[in-house]
């Protein structure tokens, strides 16, 4: 008895695979379904049917309802490619085939579920991914902020200084905005170790660091050279300015309440950017006025001469 017709509803199911297969495997019916598996596979139907093959099916003697095959169907290629299992039945007569086959409900619903904890995890992993890239960015920024932080005093340190007085010079130079630099330098403080001992001195430093962030404006650059010698950078600010923030300066230093340490004085160079002038020689100059100051007295502030750029203190 030769196979039954295939009603044209079936044509357009797509979750169900219906083929028909001649003598020889010619495909004399595809629908939907059967195009879509094929679709991405560049082979002949007959041939997509990978387990079990239809050549081990076509010598299967059927049952009493032309069944020769029940249960899974896996198409696609074993060996790479995409794979598909489906559950259906393989009916034989006449030596035509007739295969109908659907998406296992049961496994598509298990990979449903699996689906939706694979999402969930995903989008922890995601969340725990973000939170540990904010956290390495807090890290990174805490270990630049220390490696730009002089450890005794807090303010910033030589490296500090060099970044920010590049970059500023720059700005000045572009936005033609004055730019100014103090230099300070603690009086006599190799008497100050000498006499109230090392730790004391360190103290001092401390305090002359606190005393400078303090008494800074926000673009302000505060930091420590090396030694008992500071520099604030002042972004901003006309040679008038600098000179007035660098008596207050030396007046808060000398001012400053002493309780067990001792009173120090310091002395301050300043200096303003020149055209056409940079960093180095901006700090230079600020330095050779620092070396006047020191000169003629020291506790004073001396104004680096636009005139002798670059003139390095001996
Ligand atoms: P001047 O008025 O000419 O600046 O004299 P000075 O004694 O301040 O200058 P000098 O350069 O002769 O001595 C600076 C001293 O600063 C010598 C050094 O032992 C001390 N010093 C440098 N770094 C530190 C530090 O981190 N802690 C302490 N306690 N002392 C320091
Ligand atoms: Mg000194
Ligand atoms: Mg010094």
């Amino acid at each position: 008895m030769p196979l039954p017709e295939m009603p044209e509803v079936f044509d357009s199911l797509e979750a169900v695979v219906i083929a028909r297969f001649g003598a020889g495997g010619a495909l004399l019916y595809g629908n939907a379904g059967l195009l879509r598996v094929c679709a991405d596979q560049g082979r002949a139907a007959w041939d997509l049917f990978s387990q079990p093959r239809l050549d081990a099916l076509a010598r299967v003697p059927p049952d009493a309802r032309w069944v020769v095959h029940r249960g899974r169907l896996t198409l696609g290629d074993m060996h790479g490619g995409e794979m598909r299992t489906l559950t259906g039945t393989v009916f034989a007569s006449d030596g035509e085939m007739l295969v109908v086959a659907g998406y296992d409900i049961d496994e598509f619903e298990r990979s449903s579920v699996l689906m939706l904890e694979l999402n969930s995890a995903l989008d922890a992993a995601h969340r725990d991914l973000i939170r540990a890239n904010r956290e390495l960015a807090r890290r990174e920024a805490a270990i630049r902020e220390l490696s730009l932080t002089d450890a005794l005093t807090g303010v910033g340190n030589r490296r500090h200084l060099d970044e920010n007085l590049a970059a500023e010079c720059e700005r000045a130079r572009r936005y033609q905005q004055p730019l100014a630099l103090i230099i300070l330098d603690i009086d006599h403080f190799k008497r100050v170790n000498d006499g109230w001992g090392h730790e004391a001195g360190d103290q001092v430093l401390q305090e002359v660091g606190a005393l400078l962030r303090a008494c800074r404006r926000r673009s302000d650059t505060v930091a420590r050279l090396g030694g008992e010698e500071f520099v604030v950078l002042m972004p901003g600010a006309t040679a008038l300015q600098a000179e007035q923030a660098a008596e207050r300066l030396r007046q808060a230093v000398a001012g400053r309440a002493m309780g067990k340490l001792p009173g120090v004085t310091a002395s301050l160079g300043v200096a303003v950017l020149a055209p056409g002038e940079n960093g180095g020689s901006l700090l230079a100059r600020a330095d050779a006025a620092l070396y006047r100051a020191k000169q003629g007295g020291r506790n004073r502030v001396v104004s680096a001469a636009a005139d002798d750029r670059g003139g390095a203190a001996p």
